[in-house]
């Protein structure tokens, strides 16, 4: 063995044990002659002491170690000296006395710190080796895969099945563009890579397989967005026989147990709570509360149906006013509320209105005055107002009030530490729309293949957009987390989805034919759920990016500046595969090398 021990594994009790320990030169100081190295490898930090006087040689070679150089170091532990003890550090109350050492390989000068110092990104990233090597990376990692083994634990313990699936497929139905490639032996003909196991995962349903589970890879060409990947990873799941009540259960023990392995155990208290779509937008102003942010937002129209205000009278009888209480939230200066007030309209409300529930419980408002006391009272009591909060007030469409009331209810916990607390706030929300409205029509929100709800089946052709679906999600802490639904298992429903998106049958024959073909022999009742697996490692690291909980991950652009992916190919790859590039393409290509 190249070592006795790791260098986060010695303690007191090892004092006196001859030891050989490998790793990186955390740190070289020169302590009035005496060398102390910090000797680093996944597991932690050890001390190294080299003394000119007892071991001239290795001080030798000690003095030339610089930063990151790999050293084999043997010698004796030690107790460290009265005062010099680091109770920051597991190893800290011992050193190890070097009497050889020996260098493994050296290292240049570092393009980039490796302490806790700002670095750009794209410096990180194309020296992800070495930027792999910080703590902060090290566990997140780690992290990343206890909970995917936990997952693994919980699911087999669940009696799923896992099943690995093909990635050179052909389209699945998300939504988003696919990643294509050109196949060699049928030139001009494309696989693309899979946005999910979706159709594959149903395959195994009518193939018989009960329940199924894959920690899948997914790939999505989808525009720069914030904190998103092209490529992710997805617990992907499916069962026959089922009804969303099992799958709930299913997920909250994985999605349970990972909170376990990440020390959060004791956010996750299954079940979950529920929110219909409806209700979630009606409440929070958006299909992903942040049940962390406060009181949820209030309709008060029918305070103002009589109202000689006009403005909410009118709103009153043709939309809404709602309302939504900031707890202690009064304490804004008057520039601060305006500034809330032009937020509001950037967010797509005509106006705002706010009162504040002063000492004395009366409301100071622009707008008191045109309101009687019953009215202001009533805003009051129907908002739990106490002294000392701010209520805000939306008067437009009921789903805009909501949905700027939902949009400033986070923007103002967040700078005010709700959001961001310690807390975990788990939800499902239930009952998507069947359909939103598309370029050509209505369009499956989440994918053709989901369930409508059985009291709406009527409404499939006249009223598509008032269909509610068998669709959830997971949402943690105002993030999606995951999505599934109880697909479709009968045929001639299928066939009325399509009718009402209109897809044509040769649309539907060539993306999802093979699929319908095996629906022809028997399909059990299912459904499934997928969960994305950086993100719900992202939110137990406690990381503001999905990038820090994946190893070699990708730019917002989609680039990967440590291998320059994507790159152009040669001339002959593309020929081989029948391709060529256009002259605009070429021209752009040429341009490129020139600068
Ligand atoms: N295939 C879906 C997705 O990846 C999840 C599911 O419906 O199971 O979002």
């Amino acid at each position: 063995m190249m070592r006795t021990h790791t260098c986060g594994e010695l303690r007191v009790q090892d004092v006196d044990v001859q030891v050989t320990l490998c790793g990186w030169a955390d740190r070289v100081r020169d302590h009035g002659g005496v060398l102390f190295i910090d000797l680093r490898d996944t597991h932690g930090v050890t001390q190294v002491v080299v003394h000119p006087e007892d071991t001239p040689s290795v001080f030798a070679i000690g003095e030339t170690v610089r930063a990151e150089w790999v050293l084999s170091v043997a010698g004796k532990v030690a107790h460290r000296p009265d005062g010099t003890v680091n109770p920051d550090l597991h190893t800290g109350e011992i050193e190890v006395v070097a009497a050889a050492l020996e260098p493994l390989s050296k290292a240049d000068a570092l393009p980039l710190p490796l302490d806790d110092s700002p670095v750009d990104e794209r410096l990180r990233l194309t020296h992800r080796s070495l930027d792999l090597r910080r703590e902060r990376l090290q566990q997140n990692l780690q992290l990343r895969a206890r909970i995917v083994s936990s997952i693994r634990q919980a699911m087999e313990s669940q009696d799923f099945t896992e099943i690995e699936t093909p990635t050179l497929i052909r389209s699945t139905p998300e939504g988003a563009r696919d990643f294509i490639v050109p196949s060699r032996l049928s030139p001009g003909s494309c696989y693309a890579l899979p946005q999910s196991p979706q159709i594959y995962k149903q395959l195994l349903m009518v193939g018989g397989f009960d329940r199924y589970y894959q920690i899948a890879r997914c790939w999505r060409d989808e525009d720069a967005r914030a904190d998103r990947q092209l490529e992710f990873t997805q617990l992907d799941l499916e069962a026959s026989f089922c009804h969303e009540e099992d799958v709930y259960q299913w997920v909250e023990k994985a999605v349970g147990a990972a909170f376990e392995v990440g020390g959060r155990g004791a956010h996750f208290t299954p079940p979950l709570p529920r929110l219909t779509w409806h209700d979630a937008i009606r409440l929070y102003g958006t299909d992903k509360p942040d049940l962390r942010a406060g009181a949820p937002i209030e309709d008060l129209s029918s305070l103002f149906l009589e109202t000689e205000f006009q403005a909410f009278a009118a709103a009153a009888h043709k939309g809404a006013v709602r309302g939504w209480r900031a707890c202690g939230g009064g304490s804004r200066s008057r520039k601060e509320l305006d500034l809330l007030t032009v937020r509001a309209k950037e967010l797509g409300a005509q106006g705002l209105v706010w009162m504040v529930v002063e000492a004395d419980r009366k409301l100071r408002s622009p707008i008191a005055k045109f309101l009687s006391e019953a009215e202001l009272a009533g805003v009051r009591n129907q908002l739990h107002g106490d002294p000392g909060d701010l209520l805000l007030l939306v008067a437009d469409e009921a789903r805009v009030c909501s949905e700027v009331l939902g949009a400033l209810r986070v923007e103002i916990a967040a700078p005010r530490g709700h959001a961001v607390e310690d807390g975990m706030a788990l939800l499902w929300v239930t009952e998507f729309p069947m359909f939103e409205p598309g370029e050509n029509g209505p369009t499956p929100l989440h994918h053709p293949f989901t369930a409508p709800h059985p009291d709406d089946l009527e409404k499939m052709q006249t009223a598509p957009f008032e269909v509610r679906s068998r669709a959830y999600d997971l949402v943690v802490n105002g993030v999606e987390l995951g999505s599934g639904s109880i697909r479709i298992h009968d045929r001639d429903l299928q066939e009325r989805v399509f009718a009402a998106i209109g897809m044509p049958a040769d649309e539907i024959a060539s993306r999802f034919g093979f699929l319908l073909h095996a629906f022809r022999f028997g399909v059990p009742p299912h459904g499934g759920f997928a969960c994305g697996i950086d993100r719900l490692a992202m939110v137990l690291a406690d990381e503001p990016s999905i990038r820090e909980l994946i190893a070699f991950p990708k730019t917002q652009s989609g680039a990967d500046p440590l291998s320059g992916a994507p790159a152009p190919v040669t001339v002959q790859q593309l020929d081989d595969v029948g391709l060529l590039l256009s002259p605009e393409v070429r021209a752009q290509l040429a341009g490129k090398t020139a600068t």
